[in-house]
């Protein structure tokens, strides 16, 4: 079998659908499993009625989700079966107004978010289910969340990996031995107790991967509006280039700190059955797109040492030094412990004799971060920076390329500088105006253009 998910853009309008079914009709003998996002700019939109429900009248918020019925209102004229989609659509709003009504004038609890999060991908779900049917294929719309159990982290839960596998074996495996392609979300989820959940911004990637392990795909293919991974952003390198291939561990650097592409942990369920990844683009169905796999087959295939340069913005960088540090033990754990309580995310890490430097993308709760920290040592931080990525399974073996990228840096200066213990990226700061001009000089050092 095979898992087929397609982002936001890839079900935009009632073209992007289309395009969606012809592309199953041509897979549909392979057992596929189909995961679809939100419409593109849904889940966006349903966010933001929490506001309209905190503040606004009811009124607005009946008008703002009317707006969001409409769009997907304008798919389903244009499908046979749309009428008994948009039923199903609207009922499902009827009971998310009649909801969000009752929690008029105060902020959504986290659970009340998730659930209303979860609509997007409900109501394309429907489309698409409709969509495939009126393409002739035997599609059913299924509801991922009995499947999908997650802890109650609302917002970002965790998946329940056992439990989903078995249940994904239970529920899907008699349809796709009917020859049935079900039709399902991406990103939600439900506790054990049925509480809607969903697994943070992106997740349907990681769903999409979820599902791929439980029921063995042969591959699991991110439809998406680019060619693939890429050597750049493009937006940054004009001439950068699709990869044909990435290793897991390099896919992973490029989700973290590159192009929105692919969630952060798309290959975690993926790595021990050495299941595929396939990037393709659904505007161009007939690319190759790019394939990650196990780094063995790649590093075998004697591509170039680098495979990409990724870069973040908006990054801070936060010092510490602390002379007491010096051959003392429990120094890093006091440290880290401090991120911990706060639940800050920390990015880079550099660490010397009497100092660390480490770097976070949010800066929403740094401050008592900071605050704690500074009964450790003398602490300053520095914000407007970027992080550089270079990144290839090359950098393990490949000497002298540390001369070379940072020979092609200046004249930007680098402040923090870091070797992943996996050896397979070269990560570094530098301002953010610096950023997208060292980009494009390490590009034209690796891949001459
Ligand atoms: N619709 C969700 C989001 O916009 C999940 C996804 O697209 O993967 O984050
Ligand atoms: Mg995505």
């Amino acid at each position: 079998m095979i898992v087929s998910k397609f982002g936001g853009t890839s079900v935009a309008d009632a073209d992007a659908i289309h395009r969606l079914a012809a592309i199953m009709a041509g897979r549909a003998e392979e057992r596929p499993l189909v995961v679809v996002s939100a419409m593109a700019g849904i889940t966006d939109a349903l966010l933001a009625l929490a506001s309209v429900v905190h503040g606004g009248s009811r009124d607005e918020l009946e008008t703002a989700i009317g707006e969001l019925i409409g769009r997907h209102e304008a798919v389903a004229m244009s499908l046979a079966d749309g009428e008994m989609a948009m039923a199903t659509v609207r009922a499902d709003a009827e009971a998310l107004l009649a909801s969000l009504t009752a929690a008029a004038g105060r902020r959504l609890r986290p659970p009340e978010l998730d659930y209303l999060v979860g609509h997007g991908e409900l109501w394309s779900s429907r489309l698409v289910a409709a969509a495939m049917a009126g393409a002739g294929l035997r599609a059913a719309w299924v509801d991922i969340r009995p499947i999908m159990v997650t802890d109650d982290r609302f917002g970002r839960a965790t998946p329940c990996g056992h439990l989903i596998n078995t249940r994904a074996r239970d529920c899907l495996e008699p349809l796709l031995d009917e020859g049935i392609i079900p039709v399902t979300q991406g990103f939600i989820g439900a506790t054990p107790d049925a509480v809607p959940t969903t697994l943070g911004r992106g997740g349907s990637d990681f769903t999409a991967a979820l599902l791929g392990a439980a029921l063995g795909a042969a591959r699991v293919e991110i439809w998406t509006d680019v060619d693939g991974l890429m050597t750049a952003d493009p937006r940054i390198v004009p001439t950068a280039r699709t990869l044909s291939a990435a290793s897991y561990d390099e896919a992973a650097e490029l989700a973290t700190f590159g192009a929105k592409v692919l969630h952060p942990a798309t290959a975690m369920p993926l790595v021990r059955e050495g299941i595929p990844i396939v990037v393709l683009n659904s505007r161009r169905p007939e690319l190759a797109g790019t394939i990650i796999e196990p780094a063995a087959e790649l590093e075998r295939m004697g591509d170039s040492p680098i495979r990409f340069i990724s870069s973040k913005r908006g990054i801070t960088v936060i010092n510490v030094r602390a002379p007491r540090m010096l051959g003392t033990y429990g120094f890093l754990r006091a440290m880290f412990e401090v991120f911990e309580r706060h639940e800050v995310v920390v990015d880079v890490l550099a660490s010397g004799e009497v100092s660390v430097s480490l770097t976070v993308e949010d800066r929403s709760r740094l401050e008592p971060v900071i605050r704690e920290l500074s009964d450790l040592g003398e602490v300053w931080t520095e914000d407007r920076r970027a992080i550089v990525s270079v990144v290839g399974i090359g950098l393990r073996t490949t000497p002298g390329l540390a001369s070379r990228i940072f020979r092609a840096v200046p004249p930007a200066n680098v402040e923090v500088i870091s070797q992943g213990a996996s050896a397979i990226n070269m990560t570094f700061v530098v301002r953010e105006d610096d950023g997208p001009d060292v980009v494009r000089r390490l590009h034209q050092e690796f891949f001459g253009d």
